[in-house]
């Protein structure tokens, strides 16, 4: 059996966090996603996790040798021996090409990147679309979500609602194109060496699952 080595890109709101969780519960391998493995690195005073802590004590970015390094030392782990899933990491080409190297050097190369695809106008839709009321607290969404009656909370029946800073089209917008160009030059190089898969991620969320298991199943024989 191949070892399931992947990872998986996709654009906030595509996503992402349902499928990684029925990636790694269908194919019983680790979820290395790099906030947690932050987290963990910086508890356990790992090497890294001391390097790591002393660039965010002081206010600044971790740079991309320390992020490699704690992706190095979890990856280093026999938990991985079967396969992992990858999320959030790498970021930019800096951390593709020594995810290649380590990949090489551990014996632990990439099978395959998932991109779970949603076009940005329909992500800006799905990101934008949630409001609050100002007067009980209660969460809609104009497309997935709304009031019964247009203008009027389910809950109190207050007409007095609001949108958070994160959820305002201006702020989305700039995330999306954040991320849009983070995203470009890293799926240009694993399409480049054949190793992406693109799944529609305009899906109802379990057809998305099944296209994703059929890609993965294909590669694991
Ligand atoms: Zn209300």
């Amino acid at each position: 059996m191949t070892a399931m080595n992947l990872m998986l890109m996709g654009l906030p709101g595509a996503g992402k966090g349902t499928q990684a969780e029925r990636i790694v519960e269908e194919f019983k391998i680790p979820h290395i996603s790099t906030g947690d493995i932050f987290r963990a690195a910086i508890k356990n005073g790992t090497p890294m996790g001391l390097k790591a802590k002393s660039f965010i004590d002081k206010g600044e970015l971790v740079p991309d040798e320390v992020t490699n390094g704690i992706v190095r030392e979890r990856l280093s782990e026999n938990d991985t021996d079967s396969g992992f899933l990858l999320d959030g990491f790498p970021r930019n080409m800096t951390q593709a090409q020594a995810l290649e190297k380590m990949g090489n050097e551990l014996d632990k190369s990439l099978l395959g990147v998932i991109n779970i695809h949603v076009d940005p106008a329909s992500l800006l839709e799905r990101l934008t679309g949630r409001y609050i009321c100002r007067e009980c607290g209660a969460t809609y969404h104009k497309v997935f979500n709304p009031t019964k009656v247009e203008g009027t909370c389910d809950r109190c029946g207050s007409h007095n609602f609001y949108q958070r800073e994160d959820d305002k089209p201006e702020t989305v917008k700039n995330r999306l194109d954040v991320n849009i160009k983070m995203n470009t030059p890293l799926l240009a190089f694993y399409r480049e060496k054949g190793l992406l898969h693109e799944v529609d991620g305009n899906q109802d969320i379990n057809q998305v699952f099944r296209d994703i298991k059929g890609i993965l199943e294909k590669l694991n024989k």
